[in-house]
């Protein structure tokens, strides 16, 4: 790899959104460049619940046999609870996976590497400049990279927001997330969902079998006292459920995995002429359990048009318009139910209200599960991506 080469897009991230972009692009034969701030393998912050609608993603990106063989764990129920007590026990409309972050995005990784994506790991982008008449130029902590195109999928929140000067970074959020992983309690099949005052808690298992615990609330239930038995603030042990599960459970991650600031506002498809994709354009709230599945998706949507206006097929205009409609026609709804339900279940009062509605008429429930993820082609389901003999 030179640095004066001239790649025709550099993605900035190699996260879901970024590694299958650059995945997808390198199959049509561009030449393209990977960038990632962090050096695989890693752990990162997730629910690690992987909604169904990927097992088109991984068969297009060629790596349907390797989940297979990680043996990801099959999920197919959810329990919800609240800390008065009320719970709902429900159906997914389709299975679901339990399957870390760390193999799934190294897996990613992998991937590109092998369909000849250029890959730096351990490289941070500082800035970027340019647009689709002069070209860009991405700075890096590895030196300057140029490009016809740059996809911008560095997640949630990066420093680089701060130096493009984002929108949304000037709006301060309150939402706290922390991840570990647990062993101790056996969940089977089941997804649990656990609401306390101010937040709620997702546990379900991966391919390990240990339990992924991810729980996110706003930043006031972190500056309480820590519960001394659980040694978790006091609002999460005020669901019952989750004071025993934790009660029950021991830490095998060596440490607690924390992001602060997390924010669900539309941050925008495009900033200047970079296209966003991933959370990078912006996040769905984390109850969906669908972020994964819509970076993914997000990165399918924008390759086709990537590929036409490289090629000279539509113009500036049109890239960005066509992909903007697409984005919203399959995001938006979906985006605004996850806020309500986070919303809802948040509040104690209402989070109560909401799962008694749900035990009342369980249809309702399962619906409300199903509208906040895409669509899986009919002849797909959980079979492609696990053995049978798996757990
Ligand atoms: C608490 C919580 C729980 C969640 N649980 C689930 C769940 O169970 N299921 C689900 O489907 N979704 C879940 N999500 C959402 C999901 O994690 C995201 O939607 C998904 O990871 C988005 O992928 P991405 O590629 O856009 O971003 P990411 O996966 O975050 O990747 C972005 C990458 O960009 C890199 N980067 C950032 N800045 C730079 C830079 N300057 N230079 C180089 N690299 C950079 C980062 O290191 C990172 O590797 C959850 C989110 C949260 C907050």
């Amino acid at each position: 790899m030179t640095k004066n080469m001239n790649y025709d897009a550099i993605a900035i991230g190699a996260g879901l959104a970024g590694s299958s972009a650059a995945i997808q692009l390198a199959q049509r034969g561009y030449r393209v460049l990977l960038l990632e701030q962090s050096h695989y393998p890693m752990h990162r912050l997730c629910g690690e619940f992987l909604s169904i609608e990927v097992t088109d993603a991984f068969e297009k990106l060629g790596l349907l046999e390797q989940v297979r063989k990680i043996g990801a764990h099959p999920i197919h129920r959810a329990y919800l609870t609240t800390a008065s007590g009320a719970s709902f026990r429900g159906k997914l409309p389709s299975a679901a996976l339990g399957l870390s972050r760390y193999q799934l995005d190294l897996m990613l990784f992998q991937r590109a590497q092998a369909v000849k994506v250029d890959c730096l790991d351990s490289t941070k982008v500082l800035d970027v400049v340019g647009d689709f008449s002069s070209g860009f130029t991405v700075s890096t902590s590895k030196g300057d990279f140029k490009s016809r195109l740059v996809l911008g999928a560095f997640g949630k929140r990066s420093p680089l927001d701060r130096t493009l000067n984002r929108k949304f970074i000037r709006q301060r959020s309150p939402w706290v997330a922390y991840k570990g992983h647990y062993t101790g309690v056996d969940l089977g099949d089941v997804i649990e969902l656990h609401s306390f005052p101010n937040g709620y808690c997702g546990l379900s298992q991966i391919e390990t079998g240990e339990i992924n615990v991810c729980w996110i609330a706003h930043e006031r239930v972190t500056k309480e006292d820590l519960d001394p038995e659980l040694a978790i603030p006091h609002s999460l042990a005020q669901n019952p459920v989750l004071a025993d599960r934790f009660r029950n459970m021991q830490r095998t991650s060596p440490s607690l995995q924390g992001l602060s600031q997390i924010s669900f506002a539309l941050k925008g498809n495009f900033h200047g002429d970079i296209c966003m994709i991933g959370d990078t354009a912006g996040m769905i709230t984390p109850l969906c359990g669908d972020g994964m599945a819509m970076a993914l998706r997000s990165s399918e949507m924008a390759v086709p048009l990537v590929s036409q206006f490289l090629d000279g097929e539509i113009s500036a205009i049109a890239f960005k318009q066509k992909y903007a409609i697409s984005w919203q026609r399959e995001f938006q709804t979906r985006l605004q139910l996850g806020r309500i339900m986070h919303n809802c279940l948040i509040q104690p009062p209402l989070a109560d209200f909401g799962i008694k509605l749900c035990e009342t008429f369980p249809a309702l429930g399962n619906w409300v599960i199903g509208a906040t993820r895409g669509k899986i082609s009919a002849d797909k389901g959980l079979k492609p991506l696990v053995y049978k003999d798996a757990h």
